[in-house]
């Protein structure tokens, strides 16, 4: 089955530990129980437990350093196994998940130093259990990284002082190394440095938000930095503040994931199991439909972030197709995260206000992901530069394989410029369609079609190119595309996981998606009546197969009594 269940967790991996870690953080929180779970998180407990576990373990410091620092042979950055333990954290709460991944985030920077001091300091702090930070946000300035005000001035001992505040920045009430970002002062000249949170010029103000995690407003006056803490200078730190959230960006799908996967769980024994009007839930073909759409949109989320890491662990400076991927991951699993709790919620209705359940914290939780590290409209904007490319001008690469293997994944310390994405080509779209003629794939392959010869035929002219409302949605309709591809590549690779049906119903749900899309486009303002036209030809209905629902539904059900948390 495609879905993880921590009850029969049989996962592949390359290696013993790795199988261990993941199985160890099962039992932790199976151990923790549902009910310790959710009292922490109604009475904003702080996780010290998750945290001392983490550390006695030897969790983060394993799965967080590069093997050429790490402290014994298992240490390695390796997005398979990162992945699965990202998904886990986020099956049991998103507290849990966060300061793992700010953790990430933190040492972003670090990793893609040249300061070698600096990274054996942060892989021995990870030895000793500690957790990171990312400061990169600041109150005044959201997405606008360029206002950056935090800054660096120079003294006349070659050392500098720090002033300025960041905000929003998980960790940083206790992480001894996070990586805030700023300017020289005088010069406007990027950098980051290493700030310790202990140091009296450090000042914790608050925790902005009202939750189990700290994320922190933390100010720095007359912090004094010395050259060995400063992590990069210019462009190099301005790419490590990008490189890091092409990174970073990519887990907040597997969260997503988690959290859908157990509420799908605990919404499908609650309706499976009550009865009304002598009828069980489950017989409703309403609450059918929504279990089935949300089966498969959770399936698929699943498929489209396996493939995307493919892409990522096989990245190389003449390979940087997942720059286009990863923000995929963020924008789009994210916001079928939200529709699939939004279908599941529904059906239990009522049963998901209750505080006992997992599915009163998921509600809450799933509205984050699509926010953190760049909001969906960043998202979406910053893909459409690969639109031309992607559609026009493919180019040819050796295959990407399902990546598995147990290697430490040094691209992502190295990834360049940021800069270049309209000059990154992929391949011919076709080819990922070859070899699948099923009915609502064939439809959706006509669909892409008729986008692209939008794109050819009734090109954006310069007005609505500039129209960032426009290009959102027009955004929309590339992101299905591309979201397609990936599942259909992966659908070849986990065959036997996925089979005819489920794809069928995957590809259901997408042709009803680029219908919607089409229809948004089409409404907009500025869209010309040849490109409305072109907009029309792209609503379709996905072809009806009762025989097959049947049996998807029967895959579905079957899911009823598969997990509970107790
Ligand atoms: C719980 C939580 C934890 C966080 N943790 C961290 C952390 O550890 N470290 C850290 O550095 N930051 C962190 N952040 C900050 C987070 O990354 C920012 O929220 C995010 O970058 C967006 O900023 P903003 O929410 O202030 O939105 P704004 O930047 O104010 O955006 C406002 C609106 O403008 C739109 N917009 C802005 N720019 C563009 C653009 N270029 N194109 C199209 N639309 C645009 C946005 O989509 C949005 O709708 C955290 C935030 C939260 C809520």
């Amino acid at each position: 089955m495609i879905l993880l269940n921590p009850h029969s967790h049989s996962r592949y991996y390359p290696d013993e530990r790795s199988r261990q870690i993941m199985l160890q953080t099962i039992k932790f929180f199976e151990r923790k129980g549902k009910h310790r779970i959710k009292e922490d998180d109604r009475n904003r407990a702080w996780y010290g437990d998750f945290l001392e576990f983490q550390k006695n373990e030897h969790l983060f410091a394993t799965l967080l350093t590069p093997s050429a620092y790490g402290f014994d042979a298992d240490c390695r950055w390796d997005s398979w196994r990162n992945c699965e333990f990202n998904e886990i954290l986020g099956f049991y709460g998103l507290a849990y998940w966060y300061t793992w991944q700010v953790s990430i985030l933190g040492l972003g920077p670090v990793w893609m130093s040249q300061n070698e001091t600096l990274k054996r300091q942060a892989a021995e702090m990870l030895h000793q259990g500690h957790v990171f930070a990312f400061g990169l946000s600041e109150r005044a300035h959201g997405a606008d990284i360029y206002a950056t005000e935090m800054s660096l001035t120079p003294q006349p001992d070659g050392t500098y002082l720090a002033n300025g505040e960041k905000y929003y920045i998980g960790n940083a009430n206790l992480a001894p190394m996070v990586s805030t970002f700023g300017k020289i002062a005088g010069t406007g000249e990027y950098v980051f440095f290493s700030a310790d949170y202990r140091r009296p010029s450090y000042q914790l103000l608050q925790n902005v938000t009202a939750s189990q995690n700290y994320v922190a407003q933390y100010a720095l006056c007359n912090y004094p930095v010395t050259e060995a803490e400063i992590q990069s200078r210019g462009e190099e730190a301005w790419n490590s503040a990008l490189n890091t959230v092409n990174v970073g960006k990519y887990n907040l799908g597997w969260a997503s994931i988690g959290i859908c996967t157990h509420a799908f769980y605990e919404a499908i024994r609650h309706a499976a199991n009550r009865r009304l009007y002598s009828m069980y839930v489950t017989d409703f073909s309403h609450v059918r439909q929504m279990f089935t759409d949300a089966y498969a949109r959770l399936a698929a989320m699943k498929l489209f972030t396996l493939r995307a890491a493919d892409y990522q662990r096989s990245a190389s400076p003449t390979d940087r197709r997942y720059l286009l991927y990863n923000p995929m991951v963020k924008m789009k699993v994210t916001t079928q995260g939200e529709e699939v709790i939004n279908l599941l919620w529904d059906v239990i209705a009522a049963k998901g206000f209750e505080k006992d359940t997992y599915f009163e914290m998921a509600a809450r939780d799933i509205r984050a992901l699509p926010k953190l590290e760049g909001t969906v409209h960043v998202n979406i904007a910053l893909i459409v530069k690969f639109m031309p490319n992607y559609f026009f001008n493919p180019g040819v690469y050796p295959p990407v394989p399902r990546r598995d293997d147990p290697q430490d994944d040094v691209f992502l310390w190295n990834q360049g410029p940021a800069r270049g994405l309209g000059q990154i080509r992929f391949n011919d779209l076709h080819t990922a369609f070859e070899g699948f003629d099923l009915p609502n794939v064939n439809i959706f392959a006509e669909q892409a079609s008729t986008l692209r010869e939008f794109l050819a035929t009734a090109t954006p002219d310069e007005k609505q190119q500039k129209d960032v409302d426009f290009l959102l949605a027009l955004g929309e309709l590339f992101a299905l595309v591309v979201y397609a591809q990936l599942i259909l590549e992966n659908a070849r690779i986990y065959a036997e996981d996925v089979g005819d049906d489920l794809l069928e119903q995957i590809f259901n749900c997408l042709v009803r998606d680029f219908s919607k899309h089409a229809l948004q486009l089409y409404s907009k303002p500025s869209t010309s009546s040849r490109q409305m036209e072109l907009c029309l030809r792209m609503l379709c209905k996905p072809v009806v197969d009762e025989e097959r629902a049947g049996r998807i539904w029967k895959q579905v059900y079957a899911l009823k009594d598969a997990y509970e948390l107790l």
